[in-house]
């Protein structure tokens, strides 16, 4: 199922998420949020962008890890930790809830992250570089936090109130 995309001005987006229940069966959900992502063509999606306010992020990191590794990813009540002596690099960021909108943020470009898996197995991961870019941007979203938070917002309030008015129309469905 394709859920329509939460997007700037709906307070969901801004909510403190709960743990999702160990053990719960959220297959359907992660699967869903999946197909959502996709076919709004995101790298990421978390999961107060359709609506709910649960600890569940998705990511398909393509080719942004290392050979090897998993690329489609769903992190079930995730720990982020920051690598306190990785350096911080700026990069563009975008976000499917803010469409329209790109603006570089700083990040640290090293962190490790814990969470469990669809089927209730704990990970312990570190992501570098982009990757841990996306981590860490989907996380943020966890704790209503958004990438436009990082910076000086005047230049995107224009922005910002086409998203809230509805007058910025994404590919993909939004609510
Ligand atoms: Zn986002």
């Amino acid at each position: 199922m394709i859920y329509p995309v939460v997007v700037f001005g709906n307070p969901v987006l801004r909510e403190q998420c709960r743990k999702v229940e160990f053990g719960s069966d959220v297959k359907d959900l992660v699967n869903d949020m999946f197909e959502t992502m996709y076919h709004a063509d995101g790298v990421g999606l978390a999961a107060p962008q359709i609506g709910k306010d649960l600890s569940l992020l998705v990511i398909d990191f393509y080719d942004f890890v290392e050979e090897g590794r998993k690329r489609q990813v769903e992190m079930i009540n995730p720990e982020l930790f920051v690598d306190e002596k990785s350096q911080f690099v700026s990069e563009n960021e975008g976000c499917l809830s803010l469409p329209g909108i790109q603006k570089k943020v700083f990040r640290k470009n090293k962190i490790r992250v814990k969470y469990f898996d669809r089927d209730w197995k704990e990970h312990d991961e570190e992501y570098e570089g982009f990757a841990a870019r996306i981590v860490q941007h989907e996380y943020d979203h966890l704790f209503g936090k958004l990438f436009i938070d990082y910076s000086e917002n005047a230049t995107i309030q224009k922005q910002l109130k086409q998203i809230k008015n509805r007058i910025i129309q994404p590919s993909y469905e939004i609510v």
